[in-house]
């Protein structure tokens, strides 16, 4: 499936739900969700009514998690198979693994506005893990790594309003944040109940395991 490249805010209104990709929008009274709460398209506001097949359901509950964590199918279903053959629960495996990504770290450090840009910070190389420059945002950080913002780039003007952003905001409990020196250290995987996104990892291991 090939990347999608039109405006996203399309994506939540698609899937019933507010993804938030889109960064502080999201959370203001310019979210598009928030004013048209309906599916897009000529049709969109009859869509509510339509009755939903049990594979249609379960399809759509993948859909949400790719786009919220912004992979290509491929990959989506690549982390599906890792998640299998792990000890535990498979949609608590996946969700963990998803939110173990470079890039979905960096956002929930409050160093990004949304995944989306996150993920464009990490490829241009802004940050270390353990000290080492990692620009590829699928990187699964361990246990005890450090990810931190590359010294030059504390001079950029951007990385400036971001640090004194990042000095207000609450991370998960999983991470410990030392916003002095744009610096977060993942101190354990994160439980079920840390993820907060709106998805029934089941309905996905039960599409899967069709
Ligand atoms: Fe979704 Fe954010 Fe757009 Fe609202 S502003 S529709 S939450 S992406």
């Amino acid at each position: 499936m090939a990347k999608y490249t039109g405006p996203v805010c399309r994506l939540c209104r698609r899937e019933g739900v507010k993804l938030y990709l889109k960064g502080d929008k999201c959370y203001s009274d310019k979210c598009s969700f928030t004013r048209r709460g309906y599916a897009p398209g000529q049709h969109g506001q009859g869509q509510a009514r339509k009755k939903v097949s049990e594979y249609g359901i379960q399809l759509r509950e993948k859909q949400k998690a790719r786009r919220v964590y912004g992979i290509l199918e491929r990959q989506f279903r690549n982390y599906f198979e890792k998640a299998e053959r792990q000890k535990g629960i498979t949609g608590e495996n996946l969700l963990v693994m998803l939110e173990r990504r470079l890039d979905n770290v960096v956002y929930r450090l409050g160093f990004a506005d949304s995944r989306v840009q996150s993920r464009q910070l990490v490829r241009h190389g802004h940050f270390t893990v353990n000290g080492r420059r990692v620009d590829i945002p699928s990187y699964l950080v361990k246990s005890g790594e450090v990810v931190q913002l590359q010294e030059n780039s504390k001079q950029s003007p951007l990385f400036k309003d971001i640090m004194e952003s990042a000095a207000h905001k609450t991370v998960p409990a999983w991470l410990e944040l030392s916003a002095s020196d744009m610096s977060g250290k993942i101190v354990r995987y994160p439980t079920r109940e840390e993820i907060d996104i709106p998805i029934e990892e089941h309905l996905i291991v039960e599409l899967y395991s069709r």
